[in-house]
């Protein structure tokens, strides 16, 4: 786990951050951590977002995939699709095969423990892909759900010890939309489908226009989150 160190202050204030684009948070986080800087990608619409950018403004990011050995055809699809247009080269830190998971944990620890699953496949993972970087992109956005409603362009995480850097914080779904479909990036066709918000097969159903964006992520129960914005350390 990354632990809490001090940082240098930034070149830029909150609310300065707060005030720029997403292509101008993205330049200004490049310039500021320049290799130490890193997207994490789920292949869901933010990610077709973020690696068109970050190629059309021309920067070298590195690209570490999340990938639960859980994720739809389709988006492993997507996966190769964004690749291949962009030439991304990923960091794919390793996890439990699902196999091994059932051995230790016992079978579908999604049902029976869905947090410690995520714990396992998403938030370990993601803890030892990030210690070489002082800085982390993500494609969170405010209006995706209550739980992140705060989120700003830059925040600083603890638990990570990294900067948490959210270029499309203040991006609605529609902007989200209009730029895949201006730039014509390709995205996952699941979300053709109704899937509004997309994760793991056995935690994902598609969304009514009338909920909230990620109310398919975990329907039926109180979770919200994988775990991996949250800033606590149990599982
Ligand atoms: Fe496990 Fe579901 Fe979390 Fe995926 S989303 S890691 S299957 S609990």
């Amino acid at each position: 786990m990354g632990s809490p160190v001090l940082s240098p202050p930034l070149s830029r204030t909150d609310a300065q951050i707060e005030a720029m684009s997403a292509e101008e948070v993205l330049s200004w986080a490049y310039e500021e951590f320049g290799e130490s800087l890193c997207i994490s990608c789920s292949w869901q619409k933010q990610s077709s977002v973020l690696v068109h950018m970050v190629s059309e403004i021309g920067l070298d990011v590195d690209i570490v995939e999340l990938d639960t050995h859980l994720f739809f055809k389709e988006t492993y699809e997507t996966r190769e699709r964004l690749v291949e247009r962009y030439g991304l080269t990923l960091i794919v830190p390793e996890v439990l095969t699902i196999a091994e998971q059932h051995k230790v944990e016992g079978p579908n620890l999604w049902e029976s423990k869905p947090d410690h699953c995520c714990h396992i496949r998403k938030v370990e993972p993601l803890i030892r892909a990030l210690e070489p970087y002082h800085a982390w992109v993500s494609g969170i956005r405010r209006e995706q759900s209550p739980s992140r409603a705060n989120a700003k362009k830059l925040e600083r995480s603890d638990r990570y010890g990294v900067w948490k850097v959210q270029p499309l914080a203040d991006w609605t779904e529609k902007d989200v939309w209009r730029y895949i479909m201006s730039n014509e990036i390709p995205y996952n066709p699941l979300h053709d489908a109704g899937y509004r918000s997309i994760g793991c097969m056995p935690c994902t159903r598609p969304t009514r226009p009338d909920e909230e964006e990620r109310a398919g992520r975990w329907a039926g129960s109180d979770k919200l989150e994988c775990g991996i914005h949250v800033e606590k350390t149990d599982s």
